[in-house]
């Protein structure tokens, strides 16, 4: 029984071995998605303000083709100007140049706003697009190092497996589904030291019967509060 139970042991040192790597995968593929998620998150804010700048240079082009044609109306009335004959008609051309110049200037303002707008926004690109390449060569060096990492988590996990089948073969098969229950079910630990009478797994008494027997090897015991797989470890 003592070899059974080394084996359990093994196998069960094989099993955490590959459950950590398990773990170190999972936690380096979730700072991986983080890293991505982030670049990502710049980027897309880069594009929508990119997106904002193109709209703002429609209506700037707008702008400026209404301040043309209201320069241009200026300059036509100015124009007309020498030949009017009537007083009447004279102020009524002034009132309309007068109105085209007041346009003018308000067109002009309009376009320097949006100038100023779209200057803003195009720093605010540049910042950004600037955080992103940081972040990205930041990142790069680190997610090289991630990906060596899984790289050689998988041949570890490939050699550690190929010793588990090895491990594992020699057991009942009984004793194989038990022990496979166990490790789901009790957190990845399915054989324990029991010690001066207590289950090491769930810290509760034995009967002294049991441990008494397990002195003895004479059986593979299990703790009758956790179902764990028992073993003693005697004075060398
Ligand atoms: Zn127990």
């Amino acid at each position: 029984m003592d070899d059974q139970i080394t084996l359990l042991r093994e196998l069960q040192d094989l099993d955490q071995k590959l459950n950590r790597i398990d773990q170190d995968q999972h936690k380096l593929e979730a700072e991986r998605r983080e890293i991505d998620a982030e670049v990502m998150r710049i980027r897309e804010m880069v594009e929508a303000l990119q997106k904002s700048i193109t709209e703002l240079e429609g209506q700037q082009t707008e702008l400026r083709q209404a301040l043309d044609r209201e320069q241009a109306n200026v300059v036509k009335a100015e124009q007309r100007l020498p030949e009017i004959k009537t007083q009447k008609e004279y102020l009524a051309v002034l009132k309309e140049v007068d109105t085209a110049k007041k346009l003018v200037r308000d067109l002009a303002e309009q376009s320097a706003q949006k100038n100023a707008e779209i200057q803003g926004l195009e720093q605010e690109v540049e910042e950004k697009q600037q955080a992103m390449e940081a972040l990205e060569s930041q990142s790069a060096e680190r997610c090289r190092e991630i990906e060596e990492a899984l790289k050689s988590f998988e041949g570890s996990r490939q050699s550690l497996s190929e010793q588990r089948q090895a491990q594992i073969k020699p057991l009942s098969r009984n004793l194989q589904r038990n022990y496979q229950l166990l490790m789901e079910r009790r957190g990845g630990i399915a054989v324990v030291e029991a010690r001066n009478g207590t289950c090491l797994g769930c810290n509760m008494h034995l009967p002294p019967q049991l441990f008494n027997s397990l002195l003895l090897a004479q059986d593979i015991k299990t703790c009758p509060h956790c179902n764990r797989l028992l073993f003693v470890v005697r004075d060398a």
